[in-house]
């Protein structure tokens, strides 16, 4: 009979290593394996894991490789914990691990973080959703090596008018900014925020006429998420809810 464990999935939060969840902590103290996400796992935040735990870093290795360590050492009854960056639930090929683990029996829980969105709407000290503007946030992405569906085209996304967050496409915001301008104005604000809640963080802001520019001289290529939408504006959108005429609805 083995001695088998379950394994954990762990949000580890934007980088801030006091922005995983207190559970993840815990689970980090514990764990005798991590398998963390590479460079975009902070440090900071491995340090919660024991000084004998075996730390290995999955930048370089093929899902099967991945999986081979966590099915294996959960079968020796380890502890593992595959750590990833934000939330699991986003951009993190959480599916096709858990289904690896389906198939071999292994039983597996999923302890959420605070995505790198919801880090960056922080930073700009925003709110994503406002009344009167949108009610609606969309988390997409450039199509890279992973197709995106053709109706979830950016200029399909940016027809709703709603805030895009948009992950994994900094080194593409000429593109990005060509596609959102098919459906949105030129002054439709954007912003795009680099290691959010990391010591190296940055952030450009502007609209998309001039967004693009501004990214490539920050030399923001990668780990900087993209926010557009009228939601993010400047003040004058913070005075329309202030605005004698304007219903407030949103505390229902
Ligand atoms: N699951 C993660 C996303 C993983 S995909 C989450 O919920 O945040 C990796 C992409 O996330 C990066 O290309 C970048 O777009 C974004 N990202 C991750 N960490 C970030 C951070 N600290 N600041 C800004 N963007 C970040």
């Amino acid at each position: 009979m083995e001695n088998l464990r379950t394994v954990y999935f762990v949000g580890g939060g934007p980088g801030d290593p006091e922005l995983i969840t207190v559970k993840g902590m815990k689970l980090l103290e514990e764990a005798d394996i991590v398998v963390y996400t590479g460079s975009l796992v902070s440090e900071k935040v491995l340090k919660y894991c024991r000084k004998d735990a075996r730390l290995i870093s999955s930048a370089s290795m093929h899902l099967d490789e991945i999986m081979a360590v966590i099915t294996g050492s959960a079968r020796e009854g380890k502890t593992v914990v595959r750590l990833h960056t934000g939330d699991p639930s986003l951009y993190s090929a959480l599916r096709e691990q858990a289904d690896i683990l389906d198939k071999e029996g292994i039983p597996y829980t999923v302890v959420p973080g605070v995505s790198s969105a919801f880090a960056s709407a922080a930073v700009l000290k925003r709110e994503l959703t406002m009344p009167g503007v949108t009610q609606t946030v969309i988390f997409t992405r450039l199509e890279g090596k992973t197709p995106v569906p053709e109706a979830e085209s950016l200029s399909a996304l940016a027809s709703h008018n709603a805030t895009i967050c948009i992950f994994l496409s900094a080194s593409m915001i000429d593109k990005v900014v060509e596609e959102l301008c098919k459906s949105y104005p030129a002054d439709t604000p954007a912003a795009c925020v680099y290691k959010a809640t990391w010591e190296e963080e940055r952030s450009v802001k502007g609209t998309l006429s001039d967004i693009a520019v501004k990214v490539k001289e920050a030399g923001m290529t990668r780990h900087a998420l993209i926010i557009v939408g009228r939601a993010i504006g400047g003040e004058e959108m913070a005075s329309r809810l202030y605005d004698k005429e304007f219903k407030h609805g949103y505390r229902g």
